[in-house]
């Protein structure tokens, strides 16, 4: 049995061990070998500098890295504030999870961002009621521009057998771009957004240089793939853009009667 064993895991090196570079690189049937050796020094091309940083995962890839600053992780709302009048966020914090006060309004970070990959994560009570925008919907706003919902918003939503407007339904960018696949979970099981922003430059004049791109994967898949956005997220009308250098991210307390969402474990990695 050991001898059996022993053979299939020498069969197995065999069958993966390097092959000679001439084997890796024959020329298709027919077609003669280069004459030639290849020219030029291969050291021509290899860059050395910058060394990136050395930056340590986090346990999971769900888990902040070394070098994130961690917005939320379960134990208080230190790094937020009510929209409303920037007074400490008044949102419930309980069994290391935050859950929406609807009433409380919208909340939003006492810190402002440019370009960043943020990571989120949302859950859909179970037993949710309401159908269409009125289920579970909330938001996370990739730059808060203003009060109430101005600026960016990635829709969070039930869009778990639940119709709506394709450009409104969670992971889209509302009223701008339908998410690629639906990819949503069951309300009652956590969903993970990650997102990198590529904020929009402005002149001084607040014409736009370069508009903000939005990647999303929404439960590791990839919904919004480098999007070019029109303008902030409008509920109505056509979308501009508004001048703004730095933001806020914000998170949507939506007056919907449906039982509210929560969130856990976000954290944001600033980016040039
Ligand atoms: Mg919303």
């Amino acid at each position: 049995m050991r001898n059996a064993a022993l053979g299939l895991a020498l069969l197995s090196f065999v069958t993966v061990a390097p092959q000679p570079l001439a084997a890796q690189q024959a020329p298709p049937t027919g077609q003669a070998a280069p004459a030639q050796p290849p020219r030029g020094n291969p050291a021509d091309t290899e860059v050395w500098e910058p060394v990136p940083k050395v930056v340590t995962p986090g346990a999971t890839d769900a888990a902040p890295p070394s070098d994130a600053l961690v917005l939320f992780d379960g134990k208080n709302l230190d790094q937020w504030v009510a929209t409303r009048d920037k007074s400490p966020a008044k949102w419930i914090v309980a069994d290391d999870t935050l859950t929406v006060d609807k009433r409380a309004g919208n909340i939003e970070t006492k810190r402002s961002f440019k370009n960043y990959q943020l990571h989120l994560e949302w859950r859909i009570p179970p037993g949710v009621t309401g159908a269409g925008q009125g289920r579970g919907n909330s938001g996370l706003f990739l730059a808060s521009t203003g009060a109430g919902d101005a600026g960016y918003e990635l829709q969070v939503l039930d869009s778990y057998n639940n119709k709506t407007y394709a450009n409104g339904q969670a992971a889209s960018l509302y009223k701008q771009s339908i998410p690629l696949v639906n990819a949503n979970r069951k309300p009652g099981e956590w969903q993970t957004y990650d997102v990198i922003w590529t904020a929009p430059v402005f002149k001084a004049d607040g014409s736009v240089t370069s508009p903000a791109y939005v990647v999303v994967f929404h439960n590791g898949v990839l919904v919004q793939n480098h999007v070019e956005l029109k303008g902030e997220t409008l509920f109505i009308g056509k979308p501009v853009y508004k001048k703004y250098d730095t933001a806020p991210i914000k998170l949507q307390a939506h007056g919907d009667p449906s039982p509210p969402i929560s969130f856990r474990n976000i954290w944001i990695r600033e980016l040039p």
